[in-house]
């Protein structure tokens, strides 16, 4: 096995259990290396640390799968980790309520570049490295033979991939997939594309946010921007909301969210609409319409450190609106997505948002992602959902 050296400052990145190391930080490779192939690595003293899949042509340049040298990287290697996720998630994900969840979350389940979601009985799975896609079919086997899916479908269409050399695919990979996949979540039936829906299909990050609605949503009046297929807002109808309304820029996620009220027999008090929520909460403040509750999920405004003032004042603009159009004493609900967004950054935004609207913010919950989306202590990257609960006094 070919061998690379990696820079001081990589060896104790590393060492705390982060699994990257950067193009700059491979001090030596010794032989010609095909992208994704692993390789032993060892620290800048000459002492091996472990073993990982190098591309050097991506800016992160190798990607740690075992920090145990005698490790070999075989068969037995993939389904021991596929394995291990797929217990972990048998323990986090309870209830019958929920048939759906992140079954590998990448590297926090110590599979650098994978990511695959269960929706039902149907596999999603995402390839985002040069490493995982030389093992694609062991590791298909794998997930074939343990979960014993009706299909799996790829949604490798993701723009990182090219960052990797590698092009966008997307399609049937085995068994079969229907269109719309008919998922459980929190005791709900919501029809989900996994084929041509964003990302995999459904955000199932927020499941449990989602499931904490019930406490506050009876005989409410909802507003649940940039609704997708109407996750918080059917919740929210579910739960006993007097009326709902979600909006949401995509015209296919509306028309599903509408599906997917009739699917739970909510169409008479959850509507949706293809609308700019910047827009829309701008028309609702003018024309002094209240709401006891606003939800705010917006797709990540900051991609990269390099985005984040402009996505400081998105966040603080809609914030600041919806706490102008809550009634007193209204719930907000804030959400992040932007890993680049820290807990710190956000709560400044809605404390800025509060003193702009003269509202009081009193927190009732601080959550993050559901525990199918672990977050790896030493990889901070692993850590992106903020999901905030105020009270708008
Ligand atoms: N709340 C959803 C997930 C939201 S993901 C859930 O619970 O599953 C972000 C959504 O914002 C996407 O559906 C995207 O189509 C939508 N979106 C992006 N920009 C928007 C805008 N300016 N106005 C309204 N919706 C927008």
């Amino acid at each position: 096995m070919k061998r690379v050296r990696i820079s001081k400052r990589a060896e104790e990145r590393v060492r705390r259990g982060h699994p990257w190391v950067y193009q700059g930080e491979i001090e030596d490779v010794r032989g010609t290396v095909s992208p994704g192939e692993i390789v032993n690595f060892e620290g800048h003293r000459g002492r091996t640390l472990g073993k990982g899949c190098l591309n050097v042509y991506s800016t992160i340049a190798l990607r740690v799968l075992t920090l145990d040298p005698q490790e070999e990287i075989d068969r037995s290697f993939w389904a021991r980790r596929i394995t291990r996720a797929w217990q972990y998630r048998k323990e986090v994900v309870y209830g019958k309520e929920s048939d759906s969840y992140r079954l590998i979350f990448g590297e926090a389940d110590f599979l650098p570049g994978l990511i695959v979601d269960q929706f039902a009985s149907v596999l999603v799975i995402q390839i985002l490295t040069a490493g995982i896609e030389k093992h694609r079919e062991v590791i298909q086997e794998i997930l074939w033979d343990l979960v014993h899916p009706a299909g799996i479908y790829e949604r490798s269409d993701v723009g990182v991939r090219e960052l990797e050399g590698l092009s966008l695919r997307s399609g049937l990979l085995a068994g079969e997939v229907p269109d719309l996949v008919e998922i459980r979540e929190n005791g709900l039936r919501l029809k989900v594309d996994v084929k041509f829906g964003q990302k995999t299909g459904y955000f199932l990050d927020q499941r449990e946010n989602r499931a904490f609605l019930k406490r506050f949503s009876l005989g409410k009046r909802v507003l649940d921007c940039f609704s997708h297929l109407g996750g918080f807002g059917l919740h929210a109808g579910f739960f006993g909301a007097r009326e709902v309304i979600g909006v949401d820029i995509s015209e296919s996620a509306v028309q599903l969210a509408m599906l997917n009220a009739r699917l739970n027999k909510l169409e008479n008090t959850c509507r949706f609409e293809v609308a700019n929520a910047f827009d829309f909460l701008r028309t609702v403040e003018r024309e002094k319409e209240r709401f006891d509750m606003v939800i705010l999920d917006p797709p990540a405004f900051a991609k990269s450190k390099k985005n984040l003032e402009g996505a400081i004042r998105g966040y603080k603009e809609i914030n600041l609106r919806a706490m102008k159009i809550l009634s007193s004493g209204g719930l907000l609900v804030t959400c992040s997505c932007s890993h680049h967004l820290s807990w710190d950054l956000f709560l400044k935004v809605v404390e800025e948002a509060s003193l702009d609207a003269k509202r009081r913010i009193r927190f009732i919950a601080q959550r993050g992602q559901a525990p199918d989306h672990p977050i790896l202590l030493g990889y901070g990257e692993s850590e992106y959902l903020k999901c905030l609960f105020c009270e708008v006094v």
